[in-house]
């Protein structure tokens, strides 16, 4: 019988239009070991955004009386809204052997460190500037006005690029998802986890 190790935590950051969410959507298609953490925000939904899929949409008294009961793991302002990942969003799942994703900004990112030390923090880059400025445009869902408040913010964020463990920059779609997947894959195999997972054959072979 081998025991289940604790789950990794990573944090997925990258600027607005980078493809962060594609990425994790198309992991999680491929594993079903891996979960990503559903936030609480207090921005409007987008078309086809689903209460409890994509966001738990709370209002600002709402998040605000969250913060108070210290429901929280980290809480951000990002644009003009709140964002934060709830403690009971992730920790069952890890004590589960699940690895848990965080879809979160910089300074969601500054937070959790400091509380996990070994979260494994990926960046991700868009191959271009223009590219980026062609994505956010393809969206069809922001104003003109959003896109270019939202690649201003696109500077700023990628600004902390180097406070991350790992920098992919998403230039071929499945090339970047292989390259996440064997962040993941890699870390499963750490002496931490291993040292768990496989305590009957470690005994074995030191007899
Ligand atoms: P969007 O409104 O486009 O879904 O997300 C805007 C930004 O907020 C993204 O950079 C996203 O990673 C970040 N974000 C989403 N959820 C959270 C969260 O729970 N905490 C923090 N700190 N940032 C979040």
């Amino acid at each position: 019988m081998t025991e289940t190790a604790r789950g990794n935590l990573f944090i997925l950051s990258a600027p607005s239009g980078a493809g962060k969410s594609s990425l994790i959507n198309a992991l999680l298609n491929i594993h079903d070991d891996i979960k990503v953490s559903v936030s609480h925000t207090t921005r409007n939904p987008r078309p086809g955004e689903q209460n409890a899929e994509h966001y738990h949409f709370v209002d600002v008294e709402q998040f605000k009386s969250l913060i108070e009961k210290n429901d929280f793991f980290e809480w951000a302002q990002v644009f003009d809204n709140y964002y934060g990942t709830s403690k009971a969003a992730i920790e069952n799942q890890l004590a589960q052997g699940i690895d848990v994703f965080l879809d979160i900004d910089w300074q969601g990112a500054q937070q959790v460190r400091e509380l996990v030390p070994d979260v494994k923090t990926i960046f991700i880059l868009p191959p271009s500037r223009a590219e980026l400025e062609q994505r956010l445009n393809n969206r069809g869902q922001d104003s003109q006005e959003v896109i270019a408040d939202r690649m201003a913010q696109a500077k700023s964020e990628s600004s902390h690029y180097a406070e991350f463990d790992y920098v992919l920059v998403n230039d071929d779609f499945d090339a970047t998802l292989k390259q996440l997947e064997s962040i993941v894959l890699a870390a499963r195999l750490e002496l931490s986890a291993q040292k768990i997972r496989h305590h009957p054959l470690i005994c074995d072979l030191l007899k």
